[in-house]
C-alpha cells in the first residue's frame, strides 16, 4: 500500500487510487469527473463505460468557503461520515449508499455510485413525488434513532459510541447558522433588500428569539440518539423505487427531533414555493411522522428492556416531546434557509420576483409560528390541520 498522506486528489490521482485498490481492471479506461458543489467536498464519479461499473470517491476538504473566503475545517469529519454510514448500513443497508472503502488518513470513502436516482430536491421542484419517499424516510429516523439511543444500548455503550461523534466545528456551524446568526443581524446573513422590514421585526421579536434559544439549548445539550445532522432534501436520492440517505458529516449525538424537524422543513418549501403541491407534501410530513412512530414504538416495545422505558406514558411523552421538538427545528430551518447564509433552490428559484418575495415572508411567518407555538401541537394531524388552514 501507498503511503497515506493527505493531499487533494484531482481527476488523475482519483483514477490511481481506485485502480490501486483493485476495484476496476488495471488496464481499463476509466472516466472520472468532478461532480460536487465544491464548497466542502471533493466528489469524483469513475466510470469503466465499457463493463458499466463506476463509484463514487467523496474526499474531504480541510477548509470550507464561506462568504467568499475560506477558514480551516476538520478532516476529521469524513471518518465521522464513514462511520455514520456503517451504522446506518447495519439498520437500513437499502436505505444509504453501499460504501466499498474509507481512509481516513485521506479523508476518502468511496461509495456506490446512486447516478440512476435523482437529488430530492432538484427532482420535488420539477414536480416529481416520490410516493415511497416518506415510508423510507419514517423508517430511516426510526431505525437510526432508536438503535443508538439510551433506550436501546446500555448507557455505558451509548456513551462509547457517541466518543467516535465527538463533531465539534460541524455542530458549531449549525449552531451559529440555524439557531443563532438567523435571529440577529449577523454577517452572514443574506437576504433582498425587499425583505428588511420582515427581518427587522423578526430580530425585534423577542418572543421568538427567546423560542430558538431553548431549541438551541436542546441541539447544545441533549445527546438522545446519533443524528444525521443535515437531513435535508439536498441529503436524499430518490426515484419512485428507491431512496437514499447521504451526506451525514454533521452526525453527532444530539436530539432526534432535529432530523425530523429538517426533513420536515425542506419539504414544506414545496408548498411554500407551489401551493398546488399542498396534499402530496402534507401527506409526505403526515406519512414520514407515522412511519417513524409506528416503527419506533414497535422497535421500543420489543427491544427496549431497561424498566424505566416501561414507566407507563414515557414512550408517549419521549414521542411527543420530539414531535414538538421537531416542529420547533424545523421552524428553525425554515427561517435560516429564508435569510440566513445557504438558501434553497426551492425559494431562490421562483422564477418571478413578486413571488419569490412572497414565498419568503411565508416562509419567515410560517417558520415564525412553528417556533412559537411548537408545544399546542399533541398529535401529527393537529399540525397538518394547521398548514392546511396557514395563511
Ligand atoms: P457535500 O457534503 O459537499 O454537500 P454530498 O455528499 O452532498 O457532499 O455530495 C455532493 C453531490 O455529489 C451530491 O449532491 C450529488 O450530486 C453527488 N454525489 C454525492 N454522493 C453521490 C453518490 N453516492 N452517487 C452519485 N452522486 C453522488
Ligand atoms: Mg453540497
Ligand atoms: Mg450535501
Ligand atoms: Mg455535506
Amino acid at each position: 500500500a501507498k503511503e497515506k498522506i493527505y493531499e487533494p486528489l484531482n481527476e488523475d490521482s482519483a483514477v490511481v487510487l481506485v485502480k490501486d485498490l483493485g476495484l476496476f481492471e488495471k488496464e481499463i479506461l476509466l472516466e472520472c469527473e468532478e461532480i460536487g458543489d465544491g464548497n466542502l467536498n471533493l466528489v469524483f464519479r469513475i466510470a469503466d463505460r465499457l463493463n458499466n461499473k463506476s463509484v463514487i470517491i467523496k474526499q474531504a476538504l480541510p477548509y470550507a468557503k464561506v462568504v467568499g473566503e475560506s477558514w480551516p475545517l476538520t478532516l476529521q469529519r469524513a471518518q465521522i461520515e464513514a462511520d455514520a454510514l456503517k451504522i446506518y448500513h447495519q439498520h437500513t443497508p437499502n436505505l444509504v449508499p453501499k460504501v466499498h472503502y474509507t481512509n481516513n488518513d485521506l479523508a476518502v470513502t468511496i461509495m456506490e455510485d446512486l447516478s440512476h436516482l435523482k437529488i430530492t430536491r432538484s427532482g420535488l421542484i420539477e414536480g416529481e413525488s416520490y410516493p415511497l419517499l416518506s415510508g423510507h424516510i419514517g423508517e430511516f429516523l426510526a431505525k437510526s434513532l432508536f438503535y443508538t439511543s439510551d433506550y436501546y444500548l446500555t448507557p455505558p455503550a451509548k456513551k462509547a459510541l457517541a466518543k467516535k461523534f465527538y463533531n465539534p466545528e460541524l455542530c458549531k456551524i449549525t449552531e451559529d447558522l440555524v439557531f443563532t446568526d438567523p435571529f440577529f443581524n449577523s454577517e452572514t446573513n443574506e437576504f433582498e433588500e425587499e425583505l428588511t422590514d420582515d427581518v427587522q421585526k423578526l430580530w425585534n421579536d423577542l418572543v421568538l428569539k427567546l423560542e430558538a434559544a431553548k431549541l438551541k439549548k436542546s441541539f447544545l445539550t441533549e445527546g438522545e440518539a446519533l443524528i444525521h445532522g443535515d437531513l435535508h432534501t439536498g441529503s436524499i436520492f430518490s426515484s419512485n423505487e428507491e431512496t437514499k440517505v447521504i451526506d451525514p458529516e454533521f452526525a453527532f449525538f444530539g436530539p432526534i427531533g432535529f432530523d425530523i424537524g429538517q426533513f420536515f422543513a425542506n419539504l414544506l418549501f414545496q408548498i411554500i414555493s407551489d401551493t398546488g403541491k399542498e396534499k402530496i407534501i402534507l401527506d409526505h410530513i403526515s406519512n414520514t411522522w407515522n412511519s417513524f412512530q409506528t416503527i419506533y414504538s414497535d422497535l421500543w416495545l420489543s427491544e427496549s428492556h431497561e424498566k424505566y422505558t416501561r414507566v407507563e406514558g414515557y414512550l408517549d411523552y419521549v414521542l411527543k416531546k420530539c414531535l414538538q421538538d421537531a416542529i420547533g427545528f424545523a421552524g428553525c430551518e425554515l427561517i435560516r434557509r429564508t435569510i440566513g447564509l445557504a438558501h434553497v433552490q426551492d425559494l431562490d428559484g421562483i422564477p418571478s420576483f413578486d413571488k419569490r418575495l412572497q414565498a419568503k415572508r411565508n416562509s419567515l411567518s410560517l417558520g415564525r409560528e412553528m417556533i412559537v407555538h411548537r408545544a399546542d401541537f399533541q398529535e401529527i394531524s393537529g399540525f397538518i390541520d394547521y398548514l392546511r388552514t396557514f395563511q
